[in-house]
């Protein structure tokens, strides 16, 4: 079973291996496969799921709801998120201005059939909306009882201490942050972490497999997997190449084989446990387009890595990781 962290310096405990929705619900997978993947979550003990209003164009969060009808609603933990353009893409229809955070927000908890949200996250920093403006609306989502507690994504440093002022000025509790992270992405390292400890912020890490690539099925130089990522045209295969077109990533993964094989672990656990070695870190939210990588991936939970293997790890990949802080500030326009 999966063990529990807290989020942030909040009380709210969540499953340390936590379960999103993008690119597969709505779009790679059929429904049928999308509620089979949510039930091996729940029965393998993942509590915690996460999902965005953008996802599949809000079809995710819809089959997502689906799936987890007559679940006893205390027993889980729903994330979702608003920043990102849904419906025909007007002027208001995307950012972190007061009118769409409020309008987003009923629109995410009718698709999931639930009354609240226990995490509202901001999916990324919005530069052409007063932060002021925004922490507001989350402030007042949380007084109407629509969200318990606040969290972004993918935000700098600097934006998390300044958003965590307002935050406890307003007195809600901004209590986590969405970035990418994995044995091979790891630019929060220098900057988000230590700023994120100061101020009482969990990371919820996305793509900690990244996306796939971590797992060793990707062969360098031969053809993507039927049915991979890689090979899903509704758009994973697009988002996962960011790692496919650099040819040094599938060769380093491969040597971290006889790291995996030492610690009885496959490729996949072992990128997921080598995340959850970070105390900063809450949860692993990891994606499934099969009911089995659910089973497979959670038992990372719990496992420790001695410190002599994670230097094994870092010579193993090598040039491969990507550190540089200065990506985080790009996630996020310029503009709206
Ligand atoms: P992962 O790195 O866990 O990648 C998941 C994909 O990798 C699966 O769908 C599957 O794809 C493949 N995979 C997983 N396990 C295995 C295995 N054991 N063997 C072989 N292949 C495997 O995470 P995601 O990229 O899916 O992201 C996870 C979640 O993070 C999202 O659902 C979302 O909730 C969140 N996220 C947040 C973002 C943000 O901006 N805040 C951005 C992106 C994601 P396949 O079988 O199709 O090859």
């Amino acid at each position: 079973m999966v063990n529990y962290r807290f989020l942030g310096s909040s009380g709210l405990k969540i499953s340390e291996i936590t379960y999103g929705n993008w690119l597969t619900h709505g779009s790679q997978v059929e429904n049928d496969t999308a509620v089979a993947c949510v039930h091996a979550a729940l029965d393998v003990g993942i509590t915690t799921f996460d999902t965005a209003d953008v996802y599949a164009n809000t079809k995710a969060e819809s089959v997502l709801g689906e799936a987890l009808r007559g679940q006893r609603r205390q027993s889980l933990e729903i994330f979702t998120k608003v920043y990102w353009p849904t419906g025909p893409g007007g002027a208001n229809d995307s950012g972190l201005s007061r009118k769409h955070i409020l309008e987003s927000i009923d629109g995410s908890l009718e698709r999931l059939q639930t009354d609240y949200v226990d995490l509202y996250q901001a999916h990324r920093y919005d530069r052409s909306t007063p932060l002021e403006e925004t922490m507001q609306a989350f402030a007042d989502i949380v007084r109407a009882g629509k969200a318990l507690y606040i969290g972004v994504s993918e935000w700098t440093a600097e934006q998390l201490r300044a958003g965590h002022a307002l935050a406890t000025e307003l007195g809600f509790q901004l209590i986590s942050n969405q970035p990418q992270y994995s044995a091979l992405w790891r630019v929060i390292e220098a900057e988000v972490v230590p700023a994120s400890k100061e101020l009482g912020i969990s990371q919820i890490v996305w793509s900690p497999v990244a996306q796939g690539v971590l797992s060793g099925k990707y062969a360098p130089g031969a053809p993507v997997p039927a049915g991979s990522r890689a090979a899903d045209q509704k758009g994973g295969a697009q988002m996962i190449q960011r790692f496919l077109e650099r040819p040094q990533v599938l060769a380093r993964v491969q040597d971290l084989r006889p790291i995996a094989d030492e610690l009885g672990l496959t490729l996949a656990q072992l990128a997921v446990a080598w995340v959850l070695q970070n105390d900063n870190v809450a949860a692993a939210l990891i994606g499934a387009s099969r009911p089995e990588q659910v089973r497979e991936n959670v038992k990372a939970s719990g496992v420790t890595i001695p410190a002599e293997l994670l230097v094994r790890i870092d010579e193993a990949l090598g040039d491969a990781v990507v550190t540089d802080p200065a990506e985080t500030a790009k996630s996020s326009p310029a503009a709206r």
